[in-house]
């Protein structure tokens, strides 16, 4: 892939949540993600559509409408966000997660919020989120 590809808002349909697996508060910026994913891995751009800091802010990654690459085979439809952290994380990064979620579900047709590790069984995030669960289940009600 040498540039983006770009979907259509209605064919956006699910989001997937990961997490960085590092605790180092150096790691702890979208700018290190990036160089990560391009230098290292050969990517386009940073994987992820969104990545949220320790301090809670939400720094953008790839266009919401660009596909990602946070999981292989499974990019065409979903939006990427990135919570920093691997056994330390600040509960400001879980609010604005939520509001992030609750604001991506105003502007696009998603039926679902996904862990990464429900995609591919992997590890990746290893957090369990109370409200994630209550959220699938109203917008699969409605
Ligand atoms: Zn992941």
């Amino acid at each position: 892939m040498t540039s983006f590809v770009y979907r259509k808002k209605e064919d956006i349909t699910e989001l997937v949540i990961h997490y960085s697996a590092s605790d180092n508060a150096l790691h702890s910026d979208i700018s290190v993600i990036r160089d990560w994913h391009v230098i290292n891995r050969n990517f386009l751009d940073v994987a992820y559509h969104f990545f949220i800091p320790y301090s809670g802010s939400i720094q953008v990654g790839r266009p919401e409408l660009a596909q990602g690459a946070g999981v292989k085979g499974y990019n065409k439809h979903t939006i990427h966000i990135c919570v920093h952290g691997k056994t330390d994380f600040k509960p400001v990064q879980f609010i604005m997660l939520k509001s992030l979620v609750e604001r991506l579900c105003e502007d696009y047709p998603i039926t679902k919020a996904l862990y990464h590790r429900d995609v591919d069984g992997g590890k990746c995030p290893n957090f369990e989120l109370e409200w994630l669960k209550e959220f699938n289940e109203a917008i699969q009600s409605t």
